[in-house]
C-alpha cells in the first residue's frame, strides 16, 4: 500500500511554475530519496506534503486520505531540517519526551516510546546527556529520534547532511544507512548529492526543473537512465 501519494501536483510561486504534473507514490516502510540539483523543487515538494505550502492543483494523500486541506498538525508528518535545533538546556531524554508531552501522552506510554526509539537509534547510552556533550552524528540521531518518537505516518528529511564538512558527511551518511535498515517508518529523504541518494535510497526519484524524471532503484537508474539528464546527473556510462 502507498502511504504517500502525490497525484498530478502543480505548484507555482507568483506565476512561476516550480512543480509540474508530478505523480509519486511512496510505499509503506519504503525509504525513498528525492534527488535533484539545487532549485529543482525538492524542498517545495516536502513542504507541500508537510502542509507548509498549498498546492494549486492535484491531490496529496497520506494513508489513503486526502490531506490537501489539513493543517500541518493534522497530517502526522515529521520533518528533520538541516539545523537540528535540539533544545540545548534539555537532556536527550527530555528532548525526546517533549513532543509527546505536548500531546499530553501519559508518562508510562511516553517512556515506552522513548525506550523503543532510543533502542532503534542507539541512543540509550546518551539519554542523560545534553546536546552540547554530543558529537555531530549523535545530535543528528537525536533529531531523528525526536521526529520519530511520535510515530509519524511519514518521516521527512531535507538535506540533513548539507551543513557538515565532507568527512563528517560521509561518516553520518554511513550511520544513517545502518539505521535505515532498522527503521520501519516510511521515509522521504531529500538531497542534491548523488552518492547520498545512491547509498541511502531503496528507490530514488530524480527531479529536474520541477519535473520528475525517473523513479527507480539506484541500480536501475544507473544502468537504464530514462533520459540524458538522468544519465549525466548520475554519471552513467554512455
Ligand atoms: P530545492 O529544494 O530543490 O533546492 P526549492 O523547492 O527550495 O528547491 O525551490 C524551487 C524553486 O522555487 C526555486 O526556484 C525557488 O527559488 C522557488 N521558491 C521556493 N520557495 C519559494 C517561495 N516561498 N517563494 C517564491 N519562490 C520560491
Ligand atoms: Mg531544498
Amino acid at each position: 500500500m502507498a502511504v504517500v501519494e502525490f497525484a498530478d501536483i502543480h505548484k507555482a510561486f507568483a506565476g512561476q511554475t516550480v512543480i509540474r504534473d508530478l505523480d509519486l507514490h511512496v510505499a509503506e516502510g519504503e525509504w525513498m530519496v528525492l534527488l535533484g540539483p539545487s532549485g529543482c523543487g525538492k524542498s517545495t515538494l516536502l513542504r507541500l506534503l508537510a502542509g507548509l505550502e498549498a498546492v494549486e492543483q492535484g491531490e496529496i494523500r497520506l494513508d489513503g486520505r486526502v490531506v490537501n486541506d489539513l493543517t500541518p498538525q493534522q497530517r502526522n508528518v515529521a520533518m528533520v531540517f538541516q539545523d537540528y535545533a535540539l533544545y540545548p538546556n534539555m537532556t536527550v531524554r527530555e528532548n525526546l519526551a517533549f513532543p509527546l508531552r505536548m500531546r499530553g501522552m501519559k508518562r508510562a506510554r511516553r517512556e515506552a516510546r522513548i525506550q523503543s526509539v532510543a533502542r532503534t537509534l542507539g541512543l540509550e547510552p546518551l539519554l542523560g546527556r545534553r546536546p552540547a556533550a554530543l558529537s555531530g552524528g549523535q545530535r543528528q540521531r537525536v533529531a531523528m529520534g525526536r521526529a520519530l518518537v511520535r510515530d509519524p505516518a511519514v518521516f521527512l528529511m531535507d538535506e540533513p547532511l548539507s551543513n557538515l564538512d565532507a568527512r563528517l558527511r560521509g561518516q553520518i551518511r554511513n550511520e544513517i544507512a545502518t539505521l535505515r535498515d532498522r527503521l520501519v517508518t516510511t521515509t522521504l529523504y531529500v538531497t542534491h548529492d548523488q552518492v547520498e541518494a545512491m547509498t541511502l535510497g531503496q528507490r530514488v526519484a530524480v527531479m529536474a526543473g520541477g519535473i520528475l524524471q525517473q523513479v527507480d532503484t539506484p541500480m536501475t537508474l544507473y544502468d537504464q537512465p530514462a533520459n540524458l539528464f538522468v544519465a549525466r546527473f548520475l554519471g552513467s556510462p554512455p
